[in-house]
């Protein structure tokens, strides 16, 4: 990336962390990727059990790959059976030590923004794991929460085809929304975390300069 835009990059993400701090949030830098991951590994003792929200970004930063080594106890619901079988392992995920999960959106006013299909993303990020580490690119940044929904709808179709779910939007190549009505519909469920403050530093938002996943 360029020097001058990761620049401009990182003087928007410090202002950011000062919201977020504001609201009871424990907002991290990290200058790059590889940062990025060493940050969040060391945030998580070995032995730990792991839950992971769908996310390019988590694959991107190669964080998925080290949640998936042997002295953690990772809640691999990418490896599974049946549909049944999955579905309990994101039921297992409300118990597990850490959810690490990207966020679809994040607002200049230190909103968390995010559209799920099931909801156990969504849901997870609000409650359940004793703590979530959010790891996002500064494309995820935008200014208020209804640019957040427009943000995370506008991706849904990248979403949709990445899972494979037969939605209008991700099969007739038009890309943009139609407010479907399909059993595979990606954008069920929408979750906005709006403040930490009565769990304080349990959500760490990890901000990279740079753009990653959708
Ligand atoms: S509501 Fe349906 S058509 Fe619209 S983005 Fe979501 S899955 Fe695609």
């Amino acid at each position: 990336m360029d020097a001058v835009q990761k620049w401009a990059n990182t003087l928007k993400i410090r202002e950011l962390m000062k919201v977020l701090e504001r609201r009871g949030f424990n907002p991290v830098f990290a200058e790059t990727v590889d940062e990025a991951r060493k940050v969040v590994m060391d945030m998580i003792p070995e032995g730990s059990t792991i839950a992971v929200g769908g996310s390019v970004t988590l694959n991107e930063t190669g964080i998925l790959d080290e949640i998936r080594k042997p002295e953690y106890k990772f809640i691999d619901r990418y490896n599974t059976s049946s549909f049944e079988e999955m579905l309990d392992k994101y039921r297992e995920g409300y118990y597990a030590d850490f959810l690490v999960s990207s966020t679809n959106a994040i607002t200049m006013g230190g909103q968390l923004v995010n559209i799920d299909c099931t909801g156990n993303r969504t849901s997870q990020i609000v409650f359940g794991p004793k703590k979530v580490i959010i790891v996002a690119g500064v494309n995820k940044i935008v200014e208020t929460v209804e640019d957040g929904i427009k943000r995370a709808k506008s991706i849904a179709p990248m979403n949709a085809r990445r899972i494979t779910h037969k939605t209008p939007c991700a099969t007739d190549d038009c890309m943009t929304c139609c407010d479907c009505d399909v059993q595979p519909r990606v954008c069920n469920v929408t979750s906005i975390v709006d403040g930490c403050h009565y769990f304080p530093k349990r959500i760490t938002v990890v901000l990279i300069p740079e753009n990653l996943g959708y």
